[in-house]
């Protein structure tokens, strides 16, 4: 079999750490990324970025921490190196603050973030309307620089990046042997799928250098994430609302929520206002599929519905996704040598 060719839909961080991880799991690939929007355009580039895990009901915990654990360690190798600037990768230190006793003592990622510890007396009088507080060190994407930086990298390897919307992963059939969906949100349509659903989340990214420390309320809404030059203020969490619009009533209850938490941020300049459907399911679809037609077969793999957690996953998905590409082009290559005996 010639090179197999696999092309890979969808150009926001799953994507295009997808396309990565098939460039370094297969080399002898030649690897497309199509994709109707591409940074700075994409839900990825709203994200605020930061490795705190969302937990997926319907996933096994042990899987969504051996997914952090692989993101976190990639990202912190980024870190490390003369990488990091243009990559938009770097550490960041705060608290995840709570008015009543949290869930879990220790959650499931406690021991993969850096020196997680409860927060001490002194440092919770910082919140008076909070009784609880765990403090820890994370890594956080600045999500633009982050996704050119893997675009960059990719055009680099000789992936090829076209902009094209599919309507159907069936009309990939006759020019790819492998067709990789990384829609995100998008794949509600191009597939189906149900299950998929927007969770919309407005922010707010504003001037404040001043501000260091992330300082999350443990209820997941309110919070403040400074990256290298902007500090993104949040949030909120509707359920299967698709309005890309920004709601300016919003707009000012996320600023009060944040300068509740931190008073500093009312002196906080140049607010932009963005909004991202996060494209939310019980359980991130991560599976092969052979779609059929005329005896024809086009083997699929499915990574998207990712929800509020892809950049805190993204590396970990994205090499089993890679895995189960091999799986398909050896199943491919099987096929082919039998038929040629
Ligand atoms: P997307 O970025 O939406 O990419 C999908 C791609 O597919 C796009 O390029 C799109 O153009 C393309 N596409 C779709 N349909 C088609 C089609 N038919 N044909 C061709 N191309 C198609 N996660 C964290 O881990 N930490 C955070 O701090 C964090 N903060 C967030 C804050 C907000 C406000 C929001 C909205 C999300 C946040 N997230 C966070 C979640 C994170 O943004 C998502 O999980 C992640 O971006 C999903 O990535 P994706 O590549 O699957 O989707």
């Amino acid at each position: 079999m010639a090179a197999p060719k696999v092309a890979v839909v969808g150009a926001g961080v799953i994507g295009l750490s997808t396309a990565l991880c098939i460039t370094e799991t297969c080399p002898s690939c030649s690897v497309t990324v199509l994709s109707d929007q591409f940074s700075p355009n994409t839900t990825s580039d709203i994200a605020a970025g930061m490795l705190i895990p969302h937990t997926y009901p319907g996933t096994p915990i042990h899987m969504q921490k051996q997914w952090f654990k692989e993101t976190f360690t990639y990202l912190f190798a980024i870190s490390n190196s003369a990488e990091a600037a243009e990559a938009g990768i770097h550490l960041v230190s705060g608290w995840q603050v709570f008015k009543n006793a949290p869930k879990e003592e220790l959650p499931f990622w406690s021991d993969v973030v850096l020196g997680f510890r409860p927060m001490s007396e002194a440092e919770l009088q910082k919140f008076p309307q909070y009784r609880f507080g765990q403090a820890f060190t994370t890594l956080k994407c600045d999500c633009p620089p982050y996704l050119l930086w893997l675009e960059k990298r990719l055009k680099a390897t000789g992936v090829q990046m076209y902009t094209r919307k599919v309507a159907d992963l069936w009309e990939l059939h006759s020019e790819y042997n492998v067709v990789v969906n990384c829609a995100g949100i998008g794949a509600h349509q191009l597939v189906g799928d149900e299950k998929l659903f927007p969770i919309r989340g407005q922010v707010l990214k504003v001037h404040a250098p001043w501000v260091k420390n992330f300082i999350r309320d443990g209820d997941g809404l309110t919070y403040i994430y400074p990256g290298i030059h902007r500090v993104t203020l949040g949030g909120t969490r509707e359920k299967e609302s698709w309005s890309l619009s920004p709601d300016p009533g919003t707009t000012k209850d996320i600023f009060d929520r944040c300068c509740s938490l931190e008073p500093s941020l009312q002196r906080a300049q140049d607010i932009k206002v963005k909004v991202g459907l996060r494209p939310s399911r019980q359980s991130v679809r991560l599976q092969r599929e052979v779609l059929s037609q005329g005896g024809v077969k086009l083997p699929v793999v499915h990574n998207y519905g990712h929800g509020a957690g892809g950049f805190s996953v993204h590396r970990g998905t994205a090499k089993e996704a890679a895995h189960l590409v091999g799986e398909c082009i050896a199943a491919l290559q099987g096929s082919s040598s039998r038929a040629k005996l």
